[in-house]
């Protein structure tokens, strides 16, 4: 099987070592700041920049913080209705992101994991989703 095309490679990947496991591209500074996405200008705690700030693997699990279903959205690709969720990650950041699964399932509170999920009107791409862990 051919490997799918992930559509953001520079926010996340798949961790082949840890059975597929959907990995996301954070940050680490030397003050101990954990960050998502990586980046290099500078920490939002303590402002270092550069070499302090080191790629760490996160590991795209969390609780969700928040939900909200839209059922009308600006661009008309975008097909509704869909779910948003405010995620804090395990090691501390603050994504948001599309959810899947159930929407009975995405209350706060709730355990979710990242997951690729086909998009685009030929599924030919991988995009990250959070899901109600199981
Ligand atoms: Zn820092």
């Amino acid at each position: 099987m051919a490997t799918p095309t992930l559509l953001k490679p520079e926010l996340y990947g798949a961790d082949a070592h840890d059975g597929g496991t959907v990995v996301l591209h954070g940050g680490r500074c030397t003050c101990g700041h954990v960050f998502f996405p990586m980046q290099r200008y500078g920490c939002e705690k303590c402002g270092r920049d550069g070499d302090d700030l080191k790629p760490v693997a996160l590991k795209g699990r969390g609780v969700l913080a928040a939900s909200v279903t839209v059922h009308m959205h600006a661009r008309p690709e975008r097909k509704a209705p869909f779910t948003i969720g405010t995620v804090r990650l395990d090691e501390g950041p603050v994504v948001r992101a599309v959810l899947t699964g159930p929407v009975a399932d995405l209350v706060p509170g709730r355990l979710v994991v990242a997951t690729l999920m086909p998009v685009g009107d030929a599924n030919d791409a991988l995009d990250l989703r959070f899901m109600a862990a199981r």
